[in-house]
C-alpha cells in the first residue's frame, strides 16, 4: 500500500480522513471519534466511526473499515491509484503526472480530457450566439417571456444553438478530428449522406455539469414548435444520464447545510426554484430518478421532497422515484402543486404565476409520502369492492416499505378510514405484505460473536499505540507464549511481529494481514475510548494473562491425571500440578 516516502504516503500524511469522509457522510463529533450513518449498509442509527488521530474508519454494523484510500476506493468504486489522486485533489496536493497503465487507458483519458474541453468551448460558443446574433435576440425575447432575465441567463449559463445546422460543427472542426466530434454528442451523423451536422439547432441551451462543475452535456429546448420540445445530449464517454443530477454542483453545499434536497424533473424547474432563493434543488433530467443518482444524492442527505410535474408522466415518475428512494431508506415528502387557474402547475409555472413565497409555504407544508399516496388512491373509483382492492394494491407496496411497525400500524388505520376499507381486512393484507418484506430483507452481515476479554483488548491497544514500550511489551508476550490459544491469538501475532520490527505500527497495514473477522475486531478495539497506556498497566495485564495461562494449564494437567496415566507419568503430572497451584496462590 502506501510505501514510506511514496506519493501515496505523503498524501496519507497530509489528508484529513475526517474531512474526506465528511464529503460523503455527515459526521458528528462523538467523544474522540466522529460518527455517522454508514454509507455501505442501510441503517437508521449511526454505527460508522472515523478516528481522527489513527486516520481510520470502521463500521460496527457491517464491519467495513480501513484508511482514507480504502474508503475512497469503496465509495468511488475505483482502483488504488485513482483513490490516491482523488484524495490528493480533495486536499489540494499537487498530483505528479499520472502514469497510465495501458495505451488504451491513456487514449481514453486523453479522449475524455478533449471532450470536456470541447464542451467548455461549445458552452462559450452557445453563450456568444445568444448574446451577439440576430437569432439570439429572438431567443432572448423568448427567455424574457419566461421570466429569465439577464442575471438568470448569466447565472445558469443559458445559451443558444443557431438554426443553420453546421455553425457549431464549423467552429469545432478546426480543432478536433471527426472521430472525436462524432462521439461528443454535440453533432450527429446523417446516415444516408454520412456527413456530420449540429445536434442542437434553433434551441435554447442549458449546460449540464457533473458534480465537480464541469460541463459534460447539454439540455436544449426548442424555440419554436420543433419536436421534440426537449432534446438532451446522448450518452457519451463523459456523460451518463443516470449518473448526473442537474444543479448538484451548486446545490450540494445547501443540501448538506439544510439536510434535505428538493427533487424536480427538468432544468427549467430547477432554475426556477434556485432563482426563488432555494439553492438545495436538483433535477433528475429525465422522467424518473435512477439508482446511481440516488447514490449520488445520499452522500449529502437522506431527506428529499419530490416535486415533479402534475401530469400523468409526472405522477408515474413520482411513484417510481418514491419506490427507489424508500428502498434506500430516504425520508420522503411529496409536494404536489395545486393548479394555477385551469393550468396544471410544474414548479416553473407555479413560481412564475404565484410567486416564490407561496411556493416556499407549500414546500414547508409538503406532506409525508404516505399522505400523497392516499390522496392518489382516493382519486380511484372506491365505490366498488374491486376499486377498493385496486387502491389497496396500489398502496401496499409502499406501506410495506415503512420499516417502523408502529408507524405502519398508524397508517393502516388512516388508510382504512380514508378509503373506507374494513380495518381488520386491511391489517391482514398488511401483515402478509410485511412478512414478505421480512423475507426479502437481506440478512445482516455476521456480527462478531465473541468478546475478547478486557485484558486482551487493552494489550492489543497498547501494542498498536504505545510508542514508548511497544517493542518491549511484544518481547514479553512472545517469550512467555502468553497469547497462544487465545481467541485473539492471530491479532496478537500480527501486532507482535509489527512491534518487534521497531517500525511505527499502522493499523491498516496490520489489518491487511488478518482475516476479515480479526481485522474487524482489531478496528473495534482501536475505536474504544481509552486512557494513555502506561508500563505499569501493561505489566498488570501481563500478569493477568499469566494467571489465565496457569489456570488453563492446571485444567489440562487435572484432566490428564483423571485419565489414569501410568505411575511414572502421574508423578510428573502431580509435580506440575503442585507448581501451578503455587504459582496461582502467589499471584493472588
Ligand atoms: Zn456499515
Amino acid at each position: 500500500m502506501a510505501e514510506a516516502g511514496s506519493f501515496a504516503d505523503r498524501v496519507k500524511q497530509q489528508a484529513d480522513i475526517v474531512r474526506v469522509v465528511g464529503e460523503y457522510v455527515r459526521l458528528k463529533k462523538s467523544g474522540q471519534n466522529f460518527t455517522g450513518l454508514c454509507p455501505f449498509h442501510a441503517e437508521k442509527s449511526p454505527s460508522f466511526a472515523v478516528h481522527p488521530t489513527k486516520q481510520i474508519y470502521h463500521c460496527f454494523g457491517c464491519g467495513v473499515g480501513g484508511d482514507v484510500f480504502k474508503f475512497v476506493m469503496e465509495m468511488e468504486k475505483c482502483a488504488f491509484p485513482e483513490a490516491i489522486r482523488i484524495v490528493a485533489e480533495k486536499c489540494g496536493i499537487a498530483v505528479p503526472r499520472q502514469k497510465e497503465h495501458s495505451p488504451e487507458e491513456r487514449k481514453e483519458n486523453q479522449q475524455r480530457t478533449l471532450l470536456v474541453e470541447m464542451h467548455r468551448e461549445t458552452q462559450t460558443f452557445f453563450v456568444k450566439q445568444l448574446e451577439g446574433t440576430l437569432e439570439g435576440k429572438a431567443a432572448r425575447a423568448y427567455l424574457e417571456d419566461r421570466g429569465l432575465d439577464k442575471d438568470a441567463i448569466a447565472r445558469f449559463g443559458i445559451g443558444y444553438a443557431p438554426s443553420g445546422g453546421d455553425a457549431l460543427l464549423r467552429h469545432l472542426k478546426s480543432k478536433y478530428n471527426e472521430k472525436l466530434l462524432a462521439v461528443s454528442g454535440l453533432v450527429s451523423r446523417d446516415e444516408s449522406a454520412g456527413r456530420l451536422f449540429d445536434r442542437f439547432r434553433r434551441r435554447i441551451t442549458f449546460p449540464i455539469s457533473n458534480e465537480s462543475g464541469k460541463v459534460v452535456a447539454f439540455g436544449a429546448r426548442a424555440l419554436g414548435d420543433d419536436m421534440p420540445k426537449y432534446l438532451n445530449s446522448p450518452e457519451t464517454p463523459i456523460y451518463s444520464k443516470s449518473n448526473v443530477l442537474y444543479h448538484l454542483d451548486r446545490a450540494k453545499e445547501g443540501i448538506r447545510r439544510q439536510d434535505f434536497a428538493i427533487l424536480v424533473e427538468g432544468y427549467m424547474d430547477a432554475i426556477a426554484v434556485a432563482r426563488a432563493g432555494i439553492s438545495n434543488v436538483v433535477a433528475s433530467c429525465g422522467t424518473s430518478l435512477a439508482e446511481p443518482q440516488i447514490k449520488l444524492l445520499q452522500r449529502f442527505t437522506k431527506r428529499v421532497i419530490v416535486n415533479y410535474g402534475p401530469d400523468t408522466a409526472g405522477q408515474t415518475a413520482t411513484e417510481r422515484s418514491l419506490s427507489l428512494l424508500l428502498e434506500q431508506d430516504f425520508e420522503v415528502r411529496v409536494l404536489a402543486l395545486p393548479p394555477v387557474g385551469d393550468k396544471k402547475a410544474d414548479p416553473d409555472l407555479f413560481i412564475r404565476e404565484r410567486g416564490k413565497d407561496e411556493y416556499l409555504k407549500l414546500l414547508k407544508e409538503a406532506p409525508p409520502y404516505v399522505d400523497y399516496l392516499i390522496s392518489r388512491a382516493r382519486q380511484m373509483d372506491l365505490t366498488t369492492g374491486e376499486g377498493k382492492q385496486r387502491a389497496l394494491n396500489f398502496l401496499l407496496p409502499y406501506i410495506q416499505k415503512i420499516p417502523n411497525g408502529i408507524l405502519r400500524s398508524e397508517w393502516a388505520t388512516r388508510i382504512a378510514q380514508q378509503l373506507r376499507i374494513d380495518e381488520p381486512l386491511l391489517r391482514s393484507a398488511l401483515s402478509k405484505a410485511a412478512k414478505e418484506r421480512r423475507s426479502e430483507i437481506k440478512t445482516s452481515p455476521e456480527l462478531i460473536g465473541r468478546a475478547a476479554k478486557p485484558v486482551e483488548r487493552r494489550l492489543i491497544r497498547m501494542l498498536a499505540e504505545a510508542e514508548g514500550f511497544r517493542q518491549e511489551l511484544a518481547k514479553h508476550l512472545q517469550n512467555a507464549h502468553l497469547y497462544h490459544g487465545l481467541e485473539t491469538e492471530k491479532i496478537f501475532a500480527a501486532l507482535v511481529i509489527a512491534s518487534l520490527s521497531g517500525q511505527p505500527v499502522h493499523a491498516t497495514e496490520v489489518g491487511a494481514t488478518l482475516e476479515d473477522r480479526d481485522r474487524r475486531l482489531l478496528f473495534e478495539i482501536l475505536f474504544e475510548e481509552a486512557n494513555e497506556p502506561t508500563w505499569e498497566e501493561a505489566m498488570s495485564c501481563i500478569e493477568a494473562l499469566q494467571h489465565r495461562q496457569a489456570e488453563r494449564e492446571l485444567a489440562d494437567v487435572q484432566r490428564s491425571i483423571e485419565a489414569n496415566p501410568p505411575g511414572i507419568e502421574l508423578r510428573g503430572l502431580l509435580e506440575k500440578k503442585q507448581e501451578l497451584m503455587r504459582r496461582l496462590a502467589a499471584a493472588r
